[in-house]
């Protein structure tokens, strides 16, 4: 970096890494908004800038991923760089987006909220989604990240999500030019966040590394993104390496690209398209990328360029297939109609139940096919929209991810505020005893935290057992 900055601005620049880093977190617009968030958050709060109501920097030293409103999903730990990804590539809520190297799931979370619609925070996250119609595909190639993000994902409630775990090639293939907009946040060699981790090896051979898998996975993304449609390259390091020149690379290959002028951001720079040799044309859009330093914005290092496809040949969309959905049998169809009747006041639509591995989900209202309907391969789902339950014999059996995407107004609920006794209780695993519960007949009941769902217990012999998930219980 000594050789790349003007001397004055290395110092700068370097002085940076000594600063405290700070915790970001993003509200989860499809449970609660920044304004009620703000007069319930359990620790100072300050917005985080001008350009995200939802974006919030935590001013005490609170543990926020500690608190029982995480585990409800009212908010997403992410630094305030990291946020501009999905604010920039700005969905549209019937758009089909894509995000290619989505885990642990921080952009995708703020993808499913953008694609919510109307941001006025009322209702539970299952009933502002429920008619979305635009999907959301996160995709990771590593298997248990995949899981993780799924987990993060779940906890968002969103129900218009597909997670899978593919190779981008293999996506393409699936899925063909259909995208509206796809996110690329590449796995990189991470030198902007310095300041937050401690023990990161770096060499040339790992930047090195890192670029040619940038370029390998980009190359599949002209055979996902529609014509018009638009695709972000983002990381979160600086070197030139694996920002300018892997896109510049990549505009070589890929005429039908170009970047487009980011919208302006206070403290945000330009790409260095000196940093790359690239001819002119190509120089003169790398300096259309946006650069975050540590020591001009207020958050660590990042890169995104957004380039758009020009307009072609009529774009897919109406030809994708229907997704093929495996309906309950009448049994099994019984055992959820008896669940919902007594337990839930949000009704579900039964044509979108779908039945998989003795499981039921309830299906996206735009549930698109994995691609063996085309006579291709088929994308390998690790979720496609909300898990509800097990179908176990003679008994439904509720899933944690259907307690995270609902609200008390939704289904029969005990609602503790944050501080009470009885969800610390709860949190750690305990029954609760009979004096402790409303009375009431023998049946499940969705835990809420003022309201936000957290978890399922059941009512019988005058006790609520506990079914919050054992891995996610307090010591
Ligand atoms: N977007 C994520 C977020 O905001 O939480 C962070 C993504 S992280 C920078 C990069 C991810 O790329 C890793 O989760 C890694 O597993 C994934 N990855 C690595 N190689 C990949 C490939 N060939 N295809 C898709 N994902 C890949």
């Amino acid at each position: 970096m000594r050789d790349l900055l003007p001397a004055a601005d290395y110092e700068v620049f370097l002085a940076a890494f000594d600063r405290p880093r700070r915790i970001g977190l993003r509200v989860n617009m499809l449970k609660i908004t920044p304004h009620h968030f703000s007069s319930i958050a359990p620790f100072s709060v300050a917005p985080a800038c001008g350009w995200d109501p939802a974006a919030f920097i935590v001013t005490d030293d609170s543990r926020p991923g500690r608190h029982p409103y995480h585990d409800a999903g009212l908010y997403y730990l992410q630094e305030p760089s990291a946020m501009l990804a999905a604010a920039f590539l700005a969905p549209a809520p019937g758009d089909l987006v894509l995000d290619l190297a989505a885990a642990p799931g921080g952009k995708a979370t703020h993808l499913a909220s953008l694609l919510g619609g109307a941001l006025d925070g009322r209702g539970s996250a299952l009933r502002r989604t429920l008619d979305a119609t635009g999907l959301l595909v996160a995709n990771d190639v590593h298997a248990g990240r995949t899981r993780l993000l799924a987990e993060n994902l779940a906890r968002w409630g969103a129900l218009n999500v597909l997670v899978t775990q593919d190779e981008p090639e293999r996506l393409a293939e699936c899925f063909g030019r259909v995208f509206d907009r796809v996110l690329l946040d590449a796995p990189c060699s991470g030198e902007g966040l310095f300041r937050r981790m401690e023990g990161v090896e770096l060499s040339e051979a790992i930047v090195a590394a890192c670029a040619r898998r940038q370029g390998g996975i980009l190359a599949s993304a002209p055979d996902l993104v529609r014509p018009g449609g638009h695709l972000l390259y983002s990381t979160c390091t600086f070197s030139p390496e694996e920002n300018e020149q892997v896109v510049a690379a990549f505009l070589a290959a890929a005429s039908d690209f170009t970047v487009e002028m980011p919208p302006a951001i206070d403290g945000a720079d330009r790409g260095q398209s000196e940093w790359a040799a690239a001819d002119p044309l190509i120089a003169a859009q790398l300096a259309l990328a946006v650069r975050l330093w540590p020591h001009h914005f207020p958050g660590e290092g990042h890169f995104l360029a957004m380039l758009r496809r020009r307009e072609g040949a009529k774009t897919q969309m109406a030809e994708l297939p229907p997704f093929d959905r495996r309906p309950p049998t009448s049994d099994q169809y019984r055992l959820w109609r008896d669940f919902a009747a007594a337990t839930m006041t949000l009704d579900l639509p039964a044509d979108r139940l779908h039945v998989h591995a003795d499981r039921l989900y309830l299906l996206p209202r735009r549930a698109i096919a994995l691609g063996a309907e085309r006579g291709g391969r088929r994308a390998h789902v690790v979720r496609y929209g909300l898990l509800l339950g097990d179908l176990r014999p003679g008994r439904f059996h509720p899933a944690h991810d259907l307690a995270l995407a609902l609200n008390d107004a939704d289904a029969v609920a005990m609602r503790w505020s944050a501080g009470d006794p009885r969800l610390a209780a709860y949190l750690s695993g305990a029954d609760l005893p009979g004096p402790d519960l409303p009375p009431g007949p023998d049946g499940w009941m969705l835990v809420t935290v003022d309201g936000f769902g957290l978890g399922w217990g059941k009512r019988s012999g005058g006790r609520l057992k506990n079914h919050f998930p054992h891995a996610l219980r307090r010591r």
